[in-house]
């Protein structure tokens, strides 16, 4: 008899623990997973893929408005949100099915219960059942983080975004970070009077300075309010069921809804104490570079790591993880160059160093940038300007970092970061003939 019931027991079947099951099931290993909500985890039922279905339907506002400068006759449109809602959602169902069946044909079973960790080899499932395995995979994820003030529970996060049953007319959103930036830009797009309201006086920090400066100033110049240096105090609801944010040293913001983007917190309330599972001090699952954790054989992937909190670096690491533990194939996560975007309106993308961190690590580094406004613009009217970024080594001519705000900026940054992972020079772009006319080709014009 075998000394385990399976190899590998995967708890959360999100981005990361999809991929390791399929993968280990598919190197021979006897797999079983549990998800306690959907299968498909934040990226799919309340992340990524439903949040970008909102931008494309928030973007029809402009591309309405810019289409009667093309000679189309728009009539007035209506926008109608129960529509958008739930054709998002039934495609996020679609999209989990195929989660599911490519689960089942790898011959993983999926349990749809939450599970929790009971010892080093030992899962305990909510029905009590206890699973027995060589192997733990924990790949819970992140969940939003909400400040603890009178009134929270009045407030909604991204999770609740997806199934409201009205657009509010007036939205306070707690943040600024890419989640809070991304859905001002939705709601904005939809008709509501938005407030951002965040706690320093930077948004998206992290991203290139003058990249979020020129975002900024877009954003505000399309009417998305900006509060800086405040801090929610307290929230509380009116007799006409409209709420009250009240923020320190200011007056108080009437709006219809509030919503926590403030940051994600990993997913550890499961028991890992009982296999010694240790945490670092920002409450992620510790790991070696291998996804080990403290326990030998305990190992954890995506945002319960807390390393890179995307979707495509949570799939690595499942990979990696399960490649290494049952395809004898050992390999590692790089972490350099992982690119990154805000979809906001304009999107925003941007891989490798920013300008400030290559000045402190290489001191006189080489900036290259192109400010214009996409063709499209000039003819819509729209007095909106892109921005293309490019850091260059000052003796080797090495791309350091590539940062753009602009239409379609993601779709360019995705192709542009290939050069820039494969350490190709500033000259290599300038060897590029441009393909014209194109916005892209500005990253073969920067002179
Ligand atoms: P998750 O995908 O969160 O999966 C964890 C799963 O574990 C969940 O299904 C959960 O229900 C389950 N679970 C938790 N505890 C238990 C338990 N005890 N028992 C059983 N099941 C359990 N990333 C991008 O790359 N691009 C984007 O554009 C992007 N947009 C985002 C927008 C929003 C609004 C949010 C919230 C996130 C976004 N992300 C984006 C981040 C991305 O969704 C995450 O990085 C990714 O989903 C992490 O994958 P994961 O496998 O670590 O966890």
């Amino acid at each position: 008899m075998a000394e385990f019931d399976v190899d590998l027991f995967v708890i959360g079947a999100g981005s990361g623990g999809v991929r390791a099951a399929r993968v280990a099931a598919g190197h021979g290993a006897k797999v079983a997973i549990a998800e306690e909500y959907r299968v498909g985890g934040t990226c799919v039922i309340r992340g990524c893929v439903p949040k970008k279905l909102l931008v494309y339907g928030a973007h029809f506002a402009e591309d309405l408005a810019d289409a009667r400068r093309f000679g189309w006759k728009v009539p007035d449109c209506e926008f109608d949100w129960k529509t958008l809602r739930d054709n998002v959602l039934s495609e996020v169902t679609r999209i989990s099915g195929i989660y599911g069946e490519t689960l089942e044909n790898n011959k993983v079973e999926v349990i749809h219960e939450r599970a929790t960790v009971a010892g080093p080899h030992e899962v305990k499932l909510a029905s009590g059942r206890t699973v027995t395995a060589k192997y733990i995979l924990v790949a819970t994820g992140a969940t939003p983080a909400i400040p603890d003030i009178p009134g929270k529970e009045l407030g909604i996060t991204s999770n609740e975004a997806f199934n409201l049953e009205a657009i509010p007319k007036r939205i306070v959103i707690a943040g600024a970070g890419y989640i809070a930036n991304e859905f001002a830009g939705i709601f904005h797009e939809f008709g509501a009077r938005v407030t951002l309201v965040n706690r320093t006086n930077v948004i998206l920090r992290g991203y290139d300075e003058q990249i979020r400066d020129r975002l900024l100033q877009i954003s505000s110049g399309k009417g998305i309010n900006f509060k800086f240096d405040a801090e929610i105090e307290r929230i509380e609801k009116q007799e006409d069921g409209s709420l009250l944010v009240y923020i320190a040293d200011d007056d108080p913001i009437a709006c219809d809804a509030v919503m926590f983007a403030t940051g994600r917190q990993p997913l550890t309330n499961l028991g890992l104490e009982n296999a010694g599972v240790e945490l670092n001090d920002r409450g992620a699952i510790k790991v070696d570079d291998d996804n080990r954790s403290t326990c030998e054989s305990i190992y954890a992937v995506g945002d319960v790591t807390d390393r890179i909190q995307l979707t495509p670096v949570a799939i690595r690491e499942g990979q990696a993880f399960s490649d290494t533990v049952f395809g004898n194939k050992p390999h590692r996560v790089d972490y350099d160059n992982v690119p990154s975007a805000v979809f906001s309106h304009p999107p925003m993308a941007g891989v490798g160093l920013t300008e400030g961190k290559a000045r402190e690590k290489y001191g006189a580094i080489k900036v290259f940038t192109s400010d214009f406004r996409a063709m499209k613009n000039v003819l819509a009217g729209r007095n909106e300007r892109a921005l293309y970024k490019m850091i260059v080594h000052p003796e080797t001519d090495v791309v350091l970092g590539l940062h753009m705000i602009g239409p379609d900026a993601p779709e360019i940054l995705q192709a542009a970061a290939v050069a820039v992972k494969a350490g190709l020079t500033k000259q290599a772009f300038d060897d590029t003939v441009a393909l014209h006319p194109s916005m892209a080709e500005e990253l073969v014009l920067m002179r």
